[in-house]
């Protein structure tokens, strides 16, 4: 086994300087070139349809000259307006500068223009998509034999799926009952809907064998609909992603059949509440269809504790309630890799070196023993999502659904799965198991290439994502110590949100001996417009950052503990029931050197301090 050598972040991105464009460059010609000498000798004999007599006609120019014009165009009008990711004055959203490995795979593909739709249109990229399938899977616990994954346009789509197939599934003991009873014989309603998805596939399997399994599948919901069909219950937490609640829309599971299980003060799921939550819809005899554990809140980047959901869940089996476990690992799922060693064996939680900066000072230690438990459990779900478009440091669009058990996609198939891909080297028809139709070839490209530089363990994307973490616990032991910002005679204060769980830190800024929330919401408002495309170009911008609002509607009484901390009254959070909180997703990779870390707080503080310098002229 080959030891990975150590890669060297600094030569992975084009850098905030375009520091190697030179290199870059070079791979451009590279890949010009080649694409170009793949045209010629095809059939090398054919006459070009092209003459260079044409060439010279002033038609053909002006043509050429449009092109170029409408290039100019577009060039200004990206530039104008687009987001410097790749600058560490940019801490807003889940964003940074993209692997050139990436970058380089995605524009070369494009040239070929490869549809992963169906092999037919992706001989080669189609095989990619297996790969990094099976590669994203394995980097997630799973069985590399058993397993199944692929590219989707985002987490958003790979949500989606892991909804359809949980619901096709819990239809099929039903199914199987109306063509094939004897396959379930004496199991009431209640146990059908309690099946697990291991015993789902098992029995799927039995159908298959006795020839029953087109006419079976036509009588699940993918045949009759979701009329009189009694799924059950999605269980999320809070924090979910707004995709949830689309794809309970988009599946007919209904709003009403979603609930959402509290957070406690660190912005995880309170499983004393998803207990209780089963507990009610058991006594309601509702069954479950799945729960969703979110590994990488969205606006928090919070870590749910999979380890006790999936104890949860062994203890409900025992008692004859089964469901779905899902974990949108959109966000945080690529950050398994910095458990990983070089032989892919998840490091012992004693032999793994926390994360900590200056831990002597600020005691602020990355990895606990939850987080670490959480990671390690993530194999015990059966299905899980994770974006390579987020902290695989990858072009959009890439996300990916993986699951445990590759049987799974016969109940959304359209096309017999087990039939033709009996051997591992049958092409694959991705669109007849997938959500999409035409899909880029070039992201699933891309996708390969950065797993093909960056290994996924702890030596690859563990030392690009342990360098982010690390930067955004600089920056939040910064925002603890601050000293308050004078301005114009008033003192402001500001307080991070709670103790990240990655590399998401959120924080707000307080005027000292201010006893109004909304006054507050309205500071940290102005701060965000400041600091983003609101204000104008954001080129000129000296920071820019995200926001979000944390509401009772969607976290209940979760952020009563923030605003205590400002010194708020209780009632004020009654009233308001709302917090701004400016968000800052730590990707960049850069801020783990201190001169650097020093130059982008200072820079940070000062855009503060002008912004609410600003504010107070204004007013
Ligand atoms: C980003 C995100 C999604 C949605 O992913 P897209 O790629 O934007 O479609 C879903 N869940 C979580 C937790 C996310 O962070």
């Amino acid at each position: 086994m080959d030891i990975e050598k150590p890669i060297n972040t600094k030569a992975l991105f084009l850098g905030p300087k375009s520091e190697n464009y030179d290199f870059f460059r070079q791979m451009l010609l590279f890949l010009m070139d080649d694409h170009a000498e793949w045209r010629r000798y095809f059939h090398p004999n054919d006459a070009p349809i092209v003459s260079d007599g044409e060439k010279g006609q002033k038609d053909f120019l002006d043509t050429l000259q449009k092109t170029r014009e409408a290039l100019v165009d577009l060039a200004g009008q990206l530039q104008e307006s687009s987001t410097p990711w790749f600058s560490p004055r940019y801490l807003g959203h889940m964003n940074t500068d993209t692997l050139m490995a990436a970058n380089l795979g995605y524009m070369l593909t494009v040239l070929y223009n490869p549809n992963n739709c169906a092999y037919e249109g992706s001989p080669a990229t189609t095989a990619l998509e297996i790969q990094v399938g099976r590669q994203l899977a394995t980097l997630m616990g799973y069985d590399p034999q058993r397993c199944w994954g692929h590219i989707t346009s985002g987490g958003t789509v790979a949500n989606y799926e892991a909804v359809w197939l949980a619901r096709n599934l819990a239809s099929i003991p039903f199914a199987i009952r109306a063509c094939k009873p004897e396959l379930v014989d004496g199991l009431s309603d209640w146990q059908l809907a309690n099946r697990s998805t291991a015993q789902i596939l098992d029995l799927m399997d039995r159908a298959k064998e006795s020839g029953v399994f087109e006419e079976m599948r036509e009588q699940t919901v993918r045949g009759k609909g979701m009329a009189g069909a009694n799924l059950g219950a999605i269980i999320v937490p809070q924090s979910k992603h707004y995709s949830w609640t689309k794809a309970a829309d988009i599946f007919g599971i209904g709003q009403d059949n979603l609930y959402s299980v509290p957070v406690r003060e660190n912005y995880r799921m309170d499983i004393n509440a998803l207990k209780a939550r089963i507990d009610s819809l058991i006594t309601g005899k509702k069954p479950i269809l799945a729960v969703v554990a979110v590994v990488g809140t969205t606006e928090e980047g919070a870590v749910d504790e999979v380890h006790e959901i999936v104890k949860l869940r062994e203890r409900y089996a025992e008692e004859g309630v089964a469901f779905y476990l899902h974990i949108d690992a959109a966000y945080g799922g690529y950050a398994r890799a910095l458990f990983l060693d070089e032989e892919n064996r998840f490091i012992p939680f004693e032999g793994f070196h926390t994360i900590c900066i200056d831990s002597k000072d600020t005691g602020n230690d990355w990895l606990n023993r939850d987080v670490y438990e959480a990671f390690k459990a993530m194999p015990k779900a059966d299905s899980i999502t994770v974006d390579p478009h987020k902290l695989g440091y990858v072009p959009y669009a890439a996300g990916a659904f993986l699951a445990a058990d590759r049987r799974m996609i016969d109940v959304i198939s359209y096309f017999a799965a087990y039939v033709f891909d009996k051997s591992d080297d049958n092409p694959m028809l991705l669109g007849s198991y997938i959500i999409e139709g035409s899909k880029a070839g070039a992201a699933a490209a891309a996708v390969w290439m950065a797993h093909r530089v960056v290994p996924l363990n702890r030596s690859g994307y563990g030392a690009i994502i342990r360098a982010s973490i690390e930067g955004a616990y600089r920056f939040y032991t910064s925002l603890q110590n601050a000293t308050p910002i004078e301005v114009g005679g008033k003192r402001f204060e500001v307080l991070p949100l709670t103790c990240p769980d990655s590399n998401i830190v959120d924080y707000a800024f307080h005027e000292i001996g201010n006893p109004s929330l909304k006054e507050m919401n309205a500071l940290n408002q102005y701060l965000y417009e400041r600091c983003s495309y609101k204000s104008g170009p954001l080129y000129t911008n000296d920071f820019i950052t995200s926001k979000t609002s944390l509401t009772v509607e969607e976290y209940g009484e979760a952020p009563l503990s923030f605003i205590k901390r400002f010194g708020f009254d209780p009632s004020e959070w009654e009233r308001h029931g709302s917090v701004v909180v400016l968000r800052s997703c730590v990707l960049t990779p850069y801020l783990v050197n201190n001169t650097t870390y020093k130059t982008y707080w200072n820079t940070f503080l000062k855009a503060m301090e002008d912004a609410i310098a600003d504010r107070q002229r204004s007013q």
